[in-house]
Parts: structure tokens; sequence; C-alpha cells
């Protein structure tokens, strides 16, 4: 059986679209998430598959074993009212889009937004403008295949950023790293941390609990936003407004529906970006982060040091405003992250045990030393609870 053909039967594709040549060969399967019609069995695909193997390439930045390549991190916020408001957590990503538009360092961005046919999809945008860029700000938890455009665009002599999840990012660095005219191409890749993508079921799940019937009256759907972490808003066609809490829909409904492959994702943090964004949550009474209205702001890691230039002539430019935070508190704020780096080991052996097989994460992610910070009691329940799950079919 070919390589894809595997990956795609033991459940491991993440649905980045780059074994396609066009976005509507990436199509909703009865599970609820993205998979490739018909995917491509070549040296591409081959190269590159996340549900494969993974690496970052990265041997340029000093290497952190929870938190990976680091030239420098801080948190951070777009100086423009209107992108910070729009944006997930700072809109630093955003921000950073709109600049390398603005000053034509790049021809156009490849990001993710609201499908214009159906709210409650997305769509892979090729955003030219800082009104498109705009437009697409925001997490969308739900499937997205960005790379499903990569194979239309290779050769068009354009210089495009990508924007994705943080296997999409590892899937362009493969893809770009051993390839001079496609690193030129695509010379700027950037990522947020990443939980995992829920189906198309959680979304419909959110609807239901918002008392909404039928999904073709949905007229706007956004997850969160306007504000930080704002609401889960959908607008009807009658346009009623309906609001849950950003804890309420991804706390007890989203995250109750991920995929397979990110239940035993080792890099939910984006060590192949050159820049990756996370929500630099405030710490609440008990310690743990807080949910609570606040400006948004976001963590940024600087990876590469492309990346650590373009911030910093972001920075120059006043489009983000920073300031430093350590790296040895990242913890504090990106708790599930750390938790998942230490017990990512644990979590592959127990589904290979199970004779299927998992991505091949490069030596370079340094899992063992990850599993080595986590205590005993973690590792055995992240290595019995996957081994269980898979048993029963549940994962
Ligand atoms: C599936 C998912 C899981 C997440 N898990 C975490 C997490 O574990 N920890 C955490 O701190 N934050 C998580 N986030 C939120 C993420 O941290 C924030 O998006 C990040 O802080 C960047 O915020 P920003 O305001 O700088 O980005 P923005 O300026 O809002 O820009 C976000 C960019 O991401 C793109 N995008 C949105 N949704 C998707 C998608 N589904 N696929 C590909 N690209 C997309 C948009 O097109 C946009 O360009 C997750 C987001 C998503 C979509
Ligand atoms: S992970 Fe991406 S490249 Fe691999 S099979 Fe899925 S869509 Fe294709
Ligand atoms: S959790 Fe990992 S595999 Fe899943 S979408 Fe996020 S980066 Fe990709």
């Amino acid at each position: 059986m070919h390589n894809i053909e595997k990956v795609i039967q033991d459940n491991m594709c993440s649905g980045c679209g780059l074994c396609v040549k066009t976005e509507k060969e990436m199509c909703i399967s009865d599970s609820g998430f993205l998979r490739p019609l018909i995917p491509i069995n070549d040296v591409l695909s081959a190269r590159s598959c996340p549900g494969s193997a993974v690496d970052h390439h990265n041997g340029e930045a000093p290497y952190d074993v929870l938190w990976g390549p680091i030239f420098s991190s801080n948190v951070g916020y777009a100086t423009n009212e209107e992108i910070r408001n729009s944006g997930s957590s700072g809109g630093v990503i955003s921000a950073l889009l709109d600049f390398l538009i603005t000053s034509a360092t790049v021809d156009a961005v490849i990001h993710t937004g609201a499908s214009d046919q159906d709210p409650i999809r997305n769509k892979t945008y090729i955003s030219t403008t800082p009104g498109e860029i705009l437009r697409n700000a925001g997490s969308r938890y739900a499937p997205s295949s960005p790379l499903s455009v990569i194979r239309s665009l290779i050769g068009n002599k354009k210089k495009y950023a990508v924007v994705g999840k943080p296997c999409d990012i590892a899937a362009m660095r493969s893809l770009t790293s051993s390839d001079i005219e496609l690193k030129t191409q695509f010379p700027y890749l950037i990522s947020f941390m990443c939980a995992g993508v829920p189906s198309e079921e959680g979304t419909l799940r959110v609807l239901k609990k918002l008392g909404i019937k039928d999904r073709r009256t949905v007229s706007l759907f956004r997850y969160r936003g306007d504000g930080w972490p704002g609401l889960t808003k959908a607008i009807t066609s009658s346009n009623e407004e309906h609001t849950m809490t950003y804890n309420e829909s991804w706390g007890t409904i989203l995250n109750r529906h991920l995929q397979a492959r990110c239940k035993l994702c080792a890099d939910g943090i984006g060590e192949a970006a050159d820049i990756v964004c996370a929500d630099a949550w405030h710490e609440s009474e008990n310690g743990y982060p807080s949910f609570e209205e606040a400006e948004g702001r976001s963590l940024i890691l600087s990876r590469t040091s492309a990346g650590a230039n373009l911030l910093n002539q972001a920075i120059q430019a006043k489009v983000i405003a920073t300031e430093k935070f350590e790296t040895s508190k990242i913890s504090e704020i990106q708790p599930y992250q750390s938790n998942r780096k230490k017990t990512a080991l644990a979590r592959k052996l127990a589904i290979n045990l199970t004779g299927s097989i998992t991505p091949k994460y490069d030596k370079k992610y340094r899992l063992i030393t990850a599993a080595s910070q986590s205590n005993v009691t973690d590792l055995i329940k992240a290595f019995a609870g996957t081994f269980r799950r898979k048993l029963k079919k549940t994962l």
C-alpha cells in the first residue's frame, strides 16, 4: 500500500491538503474532517505529508525541550486597534501579514477564514490586501486545508507567506527546506499553538446548544474574536444573535470532537514555523489561565533568523508592540501544551503497541528528554488512556 493511503487508513491524516491539486479535492468525510478525495502519491507528498513524518528542519536557534527552537520570546499585540480586536488573541499574526503585504515583501498570504458559501465551514484564502487579511483574522476551530492551494501556485514567480496549524507548517518546512526555489517562493511560514482541530460535528453541537436547529439559517459564525477571547457568535438570516463564551464552546463542546491525529500530536507549538503565536493568557486566582475578557495579548516566539528579522522590522515599524517574556514562564500560560509535549512519546507508543502507525517525529523534537520531565503518573495515564481509546475504536 502507498504511504499516503496507509496514513489515511490509519487515521493519521491531519487534512493539510498538500496531496491534492485544488481545495475542491478536499472533502468533509463522514467523521466530519477534511480528507483528500484522491490523494496524489508523489515525491512532494512523500517528502512532506505530516501524517507520515514531521521535522522542523531548524538547527539555527537554541532548542528548548518543551518550547522548541527559540530566538526570541515576547508578549505583544497589534497596535492597530481594529486588528487587535478582530484577532484571536493580540492580532499579531494578522498585523505581521498586513506588514508583509503593505511592505511588498510578499505578493500574497495564504490563510484560512469562514467560507462565503457556508459560514460554519472554512475556506483557504489567498489574500493580497489589508482588508482581506482583517476579514480572515481570528481562530476557526474547524477543519482547514491551507496547503490545498500550494500545488497550483508552485513556479508562478510570486512570493507567499503561509499561515497554518503546526502540522501544516511542518509540511511546508519539509517541502521548502531542500528546494531553494520553493524556499524563495514561500519565504515566511507562520503558525499558532494548536490543541487540535474539532470535527464539523463539534460546530453543529455548538449550534444546537445555541438553539439553532437548521445550519442553513446561519449567515455569520465566529468562534471567538471581537475582544479576547471574545464570544462564540452565530447570526441567523432573520438577524437573531446567539452567543456563548469561549470557555463553554471550546472547553465543553469543541474539544470533545478532536481529530485522531491531534490526540497524538507531538508538535502543537509550531516548531517548524518562522514565528508562532499563542494566547498569552493571564493567570487566574487558582493558578490556571484566566478566560476573563481582557485586551488581546499574544505570546510571540521567533524561531528562525527570518522570523526574528521580520519581528524586529514589525516592531521598528510600530506595527506591533511587544515586551520580553521569559521562556521559563511559558508553561504557566500554556500548561496544556507543556503537558502535551511531555506525554507525546507515551501516547505514540500506546498506538504503536496496537499495531497502527503514528507519524515519525524527527529526533530533534527530543521526545525522550521531554518525557523525562513528566511525572510517572501522567505518563501512565497518557499511555493507558490512549491504548484504551484505540482498542475501543474511539480514537
Ligand atoms: C485549531 C486551533 C487550535 C488552537 N489551539 C490553541 C492552543 O492550544 N493554545 C493557544 O494559545 N491558542 C490556540 N489557538 C488560537 C491561536 O493561539 C491564536 O490564533 C493565536 O494566538 C494567534 O492569535 P493572533 O491574534 O495573533 O492571530 P490572528 O491575527 O487572529 O490570526 C490568526 C490566523 O490564523 C489563521 N487561522 C485561523 N483558523 C485557522 C485554521 N483552522 N487553520 C489554519 N489557519 C487558521 C487565520 O487565517 C489568521 O491568518 C488555536 C487556534 C486554532 C484555529
Ligand atoms: S496529512 Fe496532508 S498530505 Fe498527508 S494524507 Fe492528509 S491531506 Fe494528504
Ligand atoms: S493538534 Fe497537531 S495534528 Fe492536530 S491540527 Fe494541531 S498541529 Fe495539526
